[in-house]
């Protein structure tokens, strides 16, 4: 079976990371969502949270699943076999640090694990789970950015925050 793994942080699922998890879907037979449990990153919902927003948000495509993990990528990649990292890309600014990400995973896996980038749909390139977050905190609207039920739990995030 062609799988692939869509690692990421999440904090939250933005409609960007919907429509490339939308567009990997239809490439390959299995896809699963992976949120990062990076606990250096200061994040807003916890995994269990960003978890429960993609499979919310993932119902509808029935080779999607969302799970989570921490450590490497290439040690939870190994575990699932999996040989193929999803990556979006936005603008040259992300290209450098996923260049180096892409390569690291290749080099320590032995090139068991590659990696596929999808460019961002232009209506969504300017789009980042760090804006919707500091838009939120302003009380400024992010109905375009992220799907609705999303857009409330954010909000209330920032309610419990102030
Ligand atoms: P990170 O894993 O670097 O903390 P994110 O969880 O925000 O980043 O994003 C996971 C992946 O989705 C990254 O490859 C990132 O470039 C990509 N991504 C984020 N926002 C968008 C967007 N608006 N369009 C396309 N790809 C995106």
């Amino acid at each position: 079976m062609n799988s692939a793994v869509y690692p990421g942080s999440f904090d939250p699922m933005t409609l960007g990371h919907l429509d490339i998890i939308q567009r990997a879907a239809k490439m390959f037979d299995h896809l699963t969502v992976s949120v990062l449990d990076n606990k250096a990153k200061n994040a807003l919902f916890s995994v269990q949270e960003r978890v429960s927003i993609l499979k919310e948000a993932t119902k509808d495509l029935s080779n999607v699943t969302v799970d989570s993990f921490n450590g490497l990528l290439i040690d939870y990649a190994k575990q699932q076999d999996i040989h193929i990292s999803v990556r979006g890309l936005r603008a040259i600014t992300d290209f450098e640090y996923e260049l180096q990400i892409a390569q690291t995973n290749r080099k320590l896996s032995q090139g068991t694990l590659d990696t596929v980038f999808l460019t961002t749909s232009l209506e969504y390139a300017y789009l980042s789970s760090s804006s919707v977050k500091e838009i939120a905190s302003f009380h400024g609207d992010i109905s375009q950015c992220v799907p609705e039920f999303v857009a409330e739990l954010v909000y209330e995030k920032f309610k419990e925050h102030n």
